[in-house]
C-alpha cells in the first residue's frame, strides 16, 4: 500500500469526493472557497467551478451535472453553472456532506455553526424533489453510505464520536433501528466521511488523525491507513477499476503553526494497493433536469 499526492489543491476545506466512472475524473468540492473541482488523475489537470455558496455536498445527476447542498439548497448544477432549486433544509446553518441511495434519492445533513446540539437534521430528497426529514436532532452531520445489499445505512453525527447504523428500505427511503456500529471515542481525530467498498468494508476517514479507518461489515477495525496531513475529510474509491482510495484533506482543520509548516495539507491524497474495490457512485433521479 502506498499513499501519494493526486492533485496539489491546497483546499481551504476539501470535502465530498465522487468518482464518476463515465468520465474517469474525480469532483470534489472546497466548501470554504465555494468551490467543485474536477480531476482528471491521468493527467493531473483540475478545472473548476465557481458557485454562489458553500457547496457542502455534490452527487452526480443521472443526465448530467450535480445533486449539490449549497448553504441550505438542494439544487441541481449543471456542469456549466445554471442551477434550479430543487428543495430547501429548515434545520441547521448548512448542508454537509451527502450521498445518493441505490433508488437516487439525495440523502444529506446540515451542520450548526456554533455546534448546538440537536440543532441540524439529516434529510432525504426524493427523485421528485420532495424532503423528507430521515433523522432530527443532529448537531454536525457528515459522512454517509449504504452497506452492499442496501439495507442498512451507515452515518456519522460527529460529535457522537461512532458510526451509527439504521436499517434502510430502499423501496420507501424509511430508516428504523439505530444503533453503534463502530465507537471510535478512543480514535485518533474525530469520524467525517466515510465510503463502503464492494466487500462491506467502512472506511471512516478521522479528522484532525490523519488516518483512514476500515471496520469490517461486523463492526471490527480491521486497517488504518496514514494520510501525510492531520485534516482527512472524505475518501472514495475511484480509478479505472475502482481500487484507488481517494481522500480529501482540509487547511482548516489544522492550527496556525500546523499551516505554515505543513505543505500538503488541503491536496487531495491516492491510495493504491488496498486490495480491494469500491462501488459506481449512486446517482440523483433522473427526472429532475441539469438545468
Ligand atoms: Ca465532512
Amino acid at each position: 500500500m502506498y499513499v501519494e499526492v493526486a492533485a496539489r489543491i491546497g483546499a481551504d476545506l476539501g470535502e465530498s469526493p465522487v468518482w464518476d466512472v463515465e468520465r474517469e475524473l474525480l469532483h470534489f468540492v472546497d466548501i470554504h472557497s465555494q468551490r467543485i473541482h474536477q480531476l482528471h488523475p491521468v493527467t493531473s489537470a483540475v478545472t473548476t467551478l465557481e458557485v454562489d455558496g458553500p457547496p457542502g455536498a455534490i452527487a452526480l445527476l443521472a443526465d448530467g451535472g450535480y445533486v449539490a447542498g449549497i448553504g441550505l439548497d438542494f439544487t441541481a448544477l449543471g456542469f456549466d453553472g445554471t442551477s434550479r432549486l430543487i428543495a430547501r433544509a429548515t434545520w441547521g446553518d448548512r448542508i454537509n456532506d451527502g450521498k445518493c441511495d441505490a433508488r437516487g434519492r439525495f440523502i444529506s445533513g446540515t451542520l450548526d455553526n456554533e455546534r448546538r446540539q440537536g440543532a441540524a437534521a439529516l434529510y432525504s430528497v426524493d427523485t421528485g424533489g420532495a424532503l423528507t426529514e430521515l433523522v432530527p436532532d443532529v448537531t454536525l452531520s457528515n459522512g454517509l453510505d449504504w452497506n452492499v445489499s442496501n439495507d442498512v445505512l451507515y452515518y456519522i453525527d460527529t460529535p457522537t464520536e461512532r458510526v451509527d447504523a439504521f436499517d434502510y428500505d430502499i423501496e420507501t427511503g424509511a430508516i428504523s433501528n439505530r444503533r453503534v456500529f463502530a465507537d471510535l471515542q478512543s480514535a485518533a481525530g474525530r469520524p467525517d466521511g466515510l465510503t463502503v467498498d464492494s466487500e462491506g468494508g467502512v472506511w471512516v476517514a478521522l479528522a484532525r488523525g490523519g488516518v483512514i479507518h476500515r471496520y469490517s461489515a461486523n463492526g471490527k477495525l480491521d486497517e488504518v491507513v496514514p494520510i501525510p496531513t492531520p485534516g482527512v475529510t472524505s475518501c472514495t474509491f475511484g480509478g479505472a477499476d475502482l481500487s484507488q482510495l481517494f481522500v480529501t484533506t482540509a487547511r482548516a482543520l489544522l492550527s496556525g503553526v500546523q499551516q505554515k509548516d505543513d505543505q500538503v495539507a488541503g491536496d487531495v491524497f491516492v491510495v493504491e494497493g488496498l486490495g480491494v474495490r469500491g462501488r459506481p457512485a449512486n446517482r440523483y433521479g433522473n427526472n429532475v433536469s441539469k438545468g
